[in-house]
């Protein structure tokens, strides 16, 4: 009885597995045309500098209208995208797409002032001439390096860390700014923070959700915050909900917040529009 009890599940198991497997592969087949048929989007979702209230930057986030299963978000293609290496024409598509964005936004004038616009990078990108892909785009449509930040993550920065640090270092000098993302997760080594030339650490959200719940999560985020501070780095945290998590962090001294408290990631008209509101409001509050 028992036995067949487990023999059900196995099976179960492996139809579910065997359904993976082939939604996988056809995603990966599908990314190969979702270039060409036009079918990404960037959302962007604030910043906020928690001592001005005002929008310090935005993140560049990717979504996939996808033909059949509708919009995508990152987190649901972008592994697929890396184990087919698409993860680097769609890389190129970001940037030159963030920086189209970036030009109607200083066009635009008015309420929307020059603010960077931080971009998720795969570290297969950094070795595909990187610093060569941002500058064309940066030329292409005329706006300065300070537009642009960009978010590695920590933990695949690994492998070959040499020539990372010199391609990263290029690009640092030339003014644009660096983020670790989901900074304490992974294979992080503190190491990293000597080598390669950062401006930004992001508090992975995972240490976020449970502020004021697990004393040792306020103790990790603490502890990152000081850091921080002590390299001269602003630390940003991710993934902020609610009024309590972002009470914690301000004691703590974070200095920017992203998440759902203050917004959703949004398309760049929705969000245009909330930046020159948030961003107007704020600086008649405190001038
Ligand atoms: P990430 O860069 O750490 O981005 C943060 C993720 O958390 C995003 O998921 C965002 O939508 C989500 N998020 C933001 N605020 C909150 C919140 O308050 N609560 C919760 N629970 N989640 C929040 P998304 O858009 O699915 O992206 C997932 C990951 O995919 C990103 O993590 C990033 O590593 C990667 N990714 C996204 N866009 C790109 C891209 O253009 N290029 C590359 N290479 N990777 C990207
Ligand atoms: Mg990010
Ligand atoms: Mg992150
Ligand atoms: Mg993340």
């Amino acid at each position: 009885h028992a036995k067949q009890e487990r023999r059900g599940s196995v099976q179960f198991f492996h139809e579910e597995l065997n359904a993976r497997m082939v939604e996988r592969s056809q995603l990966e087949q599908e990314l190969q045309h979702a270039l060409e048929n036009d079918e990404f989007e960037l959302y962007y979702q604030p910043k906020v500098d928690a001592a001005t209230g005002r929008v310090a930057g935005v993140e560049a986030l990717l979504r996939w209208h996808h033909p059949r299963l509708g919009l995508l978000s990152g987190g649901q293609f972008i592994p697929a995208a890396l184990d087919t290496g698409k993860v680097v024409p769609i890389g190129e598509w970001v940037i030159s797409a963030a920086c189209a964005q970036a030009k109607l936004w200083q066009e635009s004038g008015a309420g929307l002032p020059s603010i960077p616009i931080a971009v998720n990078i795969a570290i297969p990108q950094i070795y595909a001439n990187l610093p060569e892909v941002i500058d064309r785009a940066l030329r292409e449509y005329g706006v300065p390096p300070s537009s642009l930040q960009l978010e590695i993550t920590e933990s695949l920065l690994i492998e070959d860390i040499e020539r990372a640090t010199s391609v990263l270092r290029e690009i640092s000098e030339s003014g644009i700014t660096i983020a670790i993302d989901d900074f304490g997760t992974g294979y992080s080594s503190l190491s990293v923070l000597k080598t390669l030339p950062i401006d930004v650490l992001k508090i992975d959200q995972s240490f976020v959700r449970d502020l004021g719940k697990d004393l040792g999560d306020n103790a990790i985020v603490a502890a990152i915050v000081n850091m921080a501070r002590a390299l001269a780095l602003r630390v940003v945290a991710e993934g902020v909900e609610t009024q309590e998590q972002l009470n914690i962090l301000r004691q703590l001294g974070c200095d920017e917040h992203q998440g759902y408290f203050y917004s959703k990631p949004l398309p760049a008209a929705l969000v245009a529009e909330q930046l020159g509101r948030t961003n107007s409001t704020s600086s008649t509050s405190h001038a």
